[in-house]
């Protein structure tokens, strides 16, 4: 079975557990497979990615016993790449410019004829306030641009849908159909400000120029792939099985962040833990 994963962090800190596993599981699946696995680095937020990061992130990994092809992708080279998916995108009348402001757009949604605000996968739903009546016309303007939601599903022959063979957080498995994606998920942001593409649509181009078979990553990540797959649909690009995987949680049950240093790979290391030790407390 042709089989190519990928792990994908982001220089913005030191790997944790949770990232040992998603990375170790999607190494130890592409191996049982005879597969490929690849790693990407998703430096597009210049402001948080750091350069030490991404040197602590190869040796861990390295540490960890993983091994990958060079060169390794970065997605902070494939700027001109994105901003044709955006042309395409615009060319069919499916974006529109927004600045509004995460606060903004806070205020907006939660204004009394609103009633409380909804959330969606990328925060609090975006409450339309920028979306124009009639697709803009011209050039697309170097601004931050949203996808009208209502017109994108409106255009598409079928309703998107992935396989899910791990779990999302509600046990969802085998095949996804989402639904009532405009108003469940709203207009999502496609290109940010200073950084020229938004997640959502860096990783499915990335995921498509690296022909990735098998998308394996946390629960965390469940909710975004509805949004991932209209974009391959849109973009006539191939949609990858989808595994979302369990995270590991601290203590008190809350997700392990970047900033949780006492379970950084590099703090386990310091401590003489050897890489099988982070497996089987990672519970692999
Ligand atoms: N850079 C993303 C993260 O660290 C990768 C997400 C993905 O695997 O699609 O959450």
């Amino acid at each position: 079975m042709n089989f190519t994963t990928r792990f994908a962090p982001s220089p913005t800190g030191p790997l944790h557990l949770g990232h040992a596993y998603s990375a170790v599981l999607a190494h130890d699946m592409a191996q049982a497979a005879g597969g490929a696995f690849l790693l990407r680095i998703d430096d597009l937020d210049q402001t948080r990615c750091k350069p030490q990061w991404e040197a602590q992130i190869f040796d861990d990994l390295a540490w960890l016993g993983l091994t990958w092809p060079q060169p390794v992708l970065h997605q902070s080279d494939r700027l001109p790449r994105y901003r044709d998916a955006l042309q395409t995108l615009w060319d069919q009348g499916l974006l529109y410019p927004c600045s509004c402001s995460r606060a903004d757009i806070r205020a907006a949604a939660s204004a009394p004829q609103e009633g409380a605000p909804l959330h969606g996968p990328d925060g609090v739903i975006y409450p339309g306030t920028c979306r124009p009546t009639t697709p803009p016309r011209g050039p697309m303007p170097d601004m931050p641009l949203r996808l009208d939601m209502a017109r994108a599903v409106a255009l598409l022959d079928a309703p998107p849908s992935f396989t899910e063979t791990g779990s999302g957080p509600d046990g969802e498995t085998g095949l996804i159909r989402p639904q009532n994606m405009q108003v469940l998920v709203g207009d999502v942001a496609l290109a940010r400000p200073g950084m020229g593409a938004s997640y959502h649509l860096s990783v499915v181009l990335d995921d498509a120029d690296q022909a990735i078979t098998h998308v394996i990553r946390g629960q965390d990540l469940f909710s975004a792939t509805q949004i991932h797959v209209l974009l391959q649909r849109l973009l006539d690009l191939p949609t990858p099985i989808y595994h979302h995987h369990r995270l590991i949680r601290d203590e008190v049950g809350k997700r392990l962040a970047k900033r949780d240093d006492a379970r950084a790979i590099a703090t386990y290391r310091s401590e003489g833990r050897s890489p099988d030790e982070i497996r089987s407390i990672a519970g692999l």
